[in-house]
């Protein structure tokens, strides 16, 4: 088994974070965890990209209309559809035209738990409801209410793999083997290294 240490994590920095000029600050938020950058790029993704990306696992469709649904009953609201697929694929042609906006950043973060400890401090999918200390809680402000009546995607600055597996999927569909570095970070032994030997001169 790889270690702890190797698992990667996709994110990608959509059009509004670029455009809010928060670059510098997610990643900085990524970077003081700990965490290995191993893979950067901008680019404008076509349509194509963004559906294969979103539909790589079978089920976000029925999922992402199930968590909205959620949401909406969890706030004593009434969804726009109690149909989960229908909502999923709205959602999906929404997301189709915010991804090819403008420019994203993707990048691929490595280190332990990476998946996990990238989801945490990247916050819930609604800005409304993600935790303050998380980067779509500081400094977003969006809902589904609203994203829904303007029939839009809800913006949230980043997009972050959920599981090991999805990130085992959507790295390769963003970047080439070649453009993924191995390389060692000095602190890295101080992380990871079972005893902090060679600290004392
Ligand atoms: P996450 O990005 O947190 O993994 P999902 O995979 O569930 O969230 O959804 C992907 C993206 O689709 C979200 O980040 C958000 O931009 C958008 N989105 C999800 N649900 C809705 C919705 N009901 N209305 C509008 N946009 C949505
Ligand atoms: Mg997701």
């Amino acid at each position: 088994m790889a270690h702890a240490k190797a698992e990667r994590t996709l994110v990608v920095i959509k059009p509004d974070g670029v455009q809010r000029t928060l670059v510098g600050e997610i990643i900085k938020r990524y970077e003081r965890m700990g965490l290995k950058l191993v893979g950067m790029k901008m680019l404008v993704p076509s349509h194509d990209h963004v559906e294969v990306h979103y539909t790589l696992d079978p089920h976000w469709i029925k999922n992402v209309g199930e968590k909205s649904i959620e949401s909406y009953k969890k706030k004593g609201l009434t969804p726009p559809t109690d149909d989960p697929i229908k909502l999923g694929k709205g959602v999906l042609e929404n997301l189709r035209k915010y991804l090819t906006s403008g420019p994203v950043i993707a990048m691929v973060w490595q280190g332990a738990h990476a998946v996990q400890i990238v989801r945490k401090v990247t916050g819930g999918t609604e800005p409304l409801s993600s935790d303050v200390g998380t980067i779509r809680g500081d400094f977003v402000l969006d809902s589904y209410q609203m994203a829904d009546s303007d029939t839009r995607a809800i913006r949230n600055l980043i997009h972050a793999s959920g599981s090991v597996s999805e990130a085992e999927k959507e790295i390769p569909h963003w970047f080439k083997g070649e453009e993924l570095m191995n390389y060692r970070l000095v602190q890295e032994q101080i992380l990871y290294d079972v005893n902090l030997d060679g600290l004392l001169e």
